[in-house]
């Protein structure tokens, strides 16, 4: 079956299963949609017993919740907790789950100088995206975003002492949006690997990773379209691997006719806005989403080396000119559905 213009424009998503290729096993393809992490997730299990899939899809999904619930910056939770002693000046008794993802987001902000900064949640907050509803009108005083970015408030202020955690700098707040969807995403595959699922595909908002194969042929993904909808391009993974892309298409506050996205440059506080869209493919979901985020911090031409020093091999941006530049590991597995101003292949080795 071949894939036309009308199948990719419906698909929603930033990255999205495309409508089936055909498999051959007696397994059938079981999927169930959700909305959690403030956006629509979908899990596809291959599965014999369709009954005791749904079964295993509840169980990844109900662990999502409690993840959300657990994650988030600034609602009542593990990580609203921490947020609200670090505010206070205190030192606070952080839980495993919790402590191996600040530790991991710390060498991951590290790994990207500094783009990647969960850090800075004061200031994605000052954005007015510390709300579930998409924020609107004039964006805050630019001095206090300026003063605030100044603080330079970096995961490297944090001190562990064990499973306590306390920060050097009072202007810390942890917000771990750029990074926990991909971790949940691997959690969420481990589980149902654990639970006999070893085909499976998960789509955390256009975050996706996907186990084994669709029965005998590759898993087939769509990227959107960052300046338009449906997809930009199309390609096929298999084994464990994630495709994840941050954009600054998904949240932004509206300002008259003018758009401000949610991925801020910690070093001004300001809106990046000159790559609209990164993808990074990895093993590991957590080991792209974090650097996704950076590389959109990182513009149209520094990103490369950007993605060189966080050892990222596999790379497309499209910055706001429409411009597509990607590596050629990526390059080798994509098609394009639209056609992008322009094609560049950048070497990152
Ligand atoms: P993502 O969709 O993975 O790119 O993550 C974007 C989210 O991460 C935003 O909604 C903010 O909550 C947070 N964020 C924004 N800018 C940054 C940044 N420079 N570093 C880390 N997290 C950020
Ligand atoms: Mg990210």
């Amino acid at each position: 079956m071949s894939l036309n213009r009308r199948d990719f424009m419906k698909l929603g998503l930033g990255a999205c299963l495309l409508p089936a290729i055909g498999y051959s096993r007696a397994d059938t393809l079981v999927s169930e949609q959700m909305y959690v992490f403030g956006t629509l997730v979908g899990v596809d299990v291959l599965a014999a017993d369709t009954e005791a899939a749904r079964a295993a899809i509840a169980d990844v999904s109900h662990t999502f919740s409690v993840q959300n619930r657990d994650w988030h910056a600034w609602k009542p939770g593990a990580l609203g907790d921490l947020n609200r002693a670090l505010a206070a000046g205190r030192e606070h008794v952080v839980e495993p789950g919790l402590l191996s993802m600040l530790h991991e987001a710390r060498e991951i902000a590290h790994a990207s100088g500094g783009l990647y900064n969960p850090a800075i949640g004061s200031l994605v907050g000052l954005w007015g995206f510390h709300s579930d509803e998409l924020p609107v009108g004039a964006p805050p005083d630019a001095a206090v975003v300026a003063q605030l970015a100044a603080a330079a408030p970096g995961m490297e202020d944090l001190v562990f002492k064990g499973n306590r955690v306390s920060s050097r700098n009072p202007h810390v707040q942890i917000d771990l949006g750029g990074h926990a969807k991909g971790v949940a995403i691997d959690l969420a595959l481990d589980r149902l690997a654990q639970l006999g699922y070893g085909n499976a595909l998960v789509n955390l908002g256009g975050n996706l990773a996907v186990s084994g194969d669709r029965g005998g042929r590759p898993w087939r993904i769509g990227v959107r379209h960052p300046q338009g909808s449906g997809a930009l391009a199309s390609l096929e993974i298999s084994g464990r691997m994630a495709v994840v892309t941050s954009g600054t298409y998904e949240r932004y506050r509206q300002s008259g006719d003018r758009r401000y996205p949610h991925i801020i440059d910690p070093r001004s506080g300001q809106p990046a806005s000159h790559v609209v869209s990164a993808t990074v493919l990895h093993r590991h979901a957590a080991r792209a989403d974090g650097p996704a985020t950076a590389l959109v911090v990182a513009g149209p031409e520094a990103w490369v080396d950007v993605a060189r020093h966080m050892g990222l091999e596999d790379v497309m941006i499209v910055d706001d000119h429409g411009r597509v530049q990607l590596t050629p590991g990526m390059a080798a597995r994509v098609q394009f559905v639209a056609q992008p101003a322009s094609v560049k292949i950048v070497e990152l080795a």
